[in-house]
């Protein structure tokens, strides 16, 4: 576990506690918590109390008694305690406005007189940019994902369905990895144009085009990429793959620390306009991806969602495609990390 890291990580919510002028910041988010502190619990409440013994925070975790034994081995130095007796004292309260609303409401109501602040965006991008324990973890997983695209497609044949793909590649996921980041997309031929196709009975012929999008986990982080089995393409085809790949080219050709998510979404998306396809790229350029697999910056065409700033550290993918209802789709998705200079790609570590 990459504890001195997640500890700076800690460090940098103390800014925005500074920044924001709050006495106590309560987190709720499961994969928020992880990343705050190491421990992977999916009910729990994380109150660090600032201003108080000195400036250092003082940090608790509130959960409930099925968690007391991991928290205490995965964490050793973290305080755990009862979440039915948590009590909420501060005036300026920092919390997730993402939480529900009857979790709102409880909280709200063991401090009832305290103004809550949130601060759901200051933790997404502290979360943005990762340790370099989580980098590799995340370089690993995207290299067995390489990896079983690459095994897995070698086996696909003529005469089987979109399910049967899909579970050849689930069960190489669970045998050499920890399973699959999000439910495996696999697209024959003119299914491809349905961005998120559910995997069905459709049979592929063995010349059709196959659309996989696919995220191994492991190491409790994940991956992400999407690929293109293609066998025997139109002309039409051709063309749409070819403006797909530029687009993609081009946005990785220009990752770099300094621009916004917006900035780095417009590069693929002019080279699509250009191509005279514009109208068939409806979705984002991109996401982050780490415990989660959609996370900060987002690469997008709306320009307040795709704000942040990209810093060295952060994965993004860069995932343009073009779709024509009824007939074809394409999507190229890779997994790159921000680095100094520019970035670097993880999805072709085969
Ligand atoms: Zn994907
Ligand atoms: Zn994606």
């Amino acid at each position: 576990m990459d504890m001195k890291n997640m500890e700076s990580r800690m460090e940098e919510l103390a800014k925005v506690a500074r920044k924001r002028r709050l006495d106590r910041v309560l987190v709720c988010n499961q994969a928020n918590i992880l990343a705050l502190t190491g421990v992977n619990c999916d009910s729990a409440i994380l109150s660090v109390e600032f201003g108080a013994r000195g400036g250092r925070p003082a940090v608790s975790l509130y959960t409930d008694f099925r968690y007391f034994s991991m928290v205490h081995r995965v964490a050793p130095k973290l305080a755990c305690r009862d979440i039915r007796r948590i009590k909420i004292a501060g005036s300026r309260i920092g919390y997730e406005s993402t939480v529900t609303h009857a979790r709102y409401l409880a909280l709200a109501k063991k401090a009832p007189k305290a103004k809550f602040v949130d601060i759901s965006g200051d933790i997404a991008q502290l979360r943005a940019v990762k340790t370099p324990g989580e980098i590799e973890g995340i370089r690993a997983a995207a290299k067995l994902n390489c990896e079983i695209w690459k095994d897995a497609s070698a086996r696909f044949k003529a005469g089987m369905t979109e399910r049967d793909m899909a579970r050849i590649i689930k069960k190489m996921m669970i045998d050499r990895g920890e399973g699959e980041a999000f439910e495996t997309i696999v697209c024959v031929g003119k299914n491809a144009a349905e961005c998120h196709h559910e995997p069905d009975d459709t049979v592929w012929n063995g010349r059709d085009s196959v659309l996989v999008d696919m995220g191994t986990k492991l190491g409790g982080v994940c991956s992400d990429m999407t690929r293109n089995l293609v066998v025997r393409p139109s002309k039409l085809y051709k063309k749409v793959y070819a403006l797909v790949e530029k687009a993609n080219r081009a946005a990785i050709a220009a990752a770099k620390p300094g621009m916004t998510g917006y900035a780095l979404d417009k590069v693929a998306r002019d080279v699509i306009r250009k191509g005279g396809f514009g109208k068939c790229f409806g979705h984002s350029l991109g996401h982050g991806v780490g415990y989660e697999v959609h996370e900060a910056p987002m690469a997008t065409q709306n320009r307040k969602k795709g704000s942040m700033v990209l810093k060295p550290g952060m994965l993004v993918t860069i995932e343009p495609g073009i779709y024509l209802e009824g007939n074809l789709g394409v999507r190229i998705e890779d997994l790159i990390l921000i680095t100094d200079t520019g970035c670097e790609v993880l999805s072709n570590l085969t």
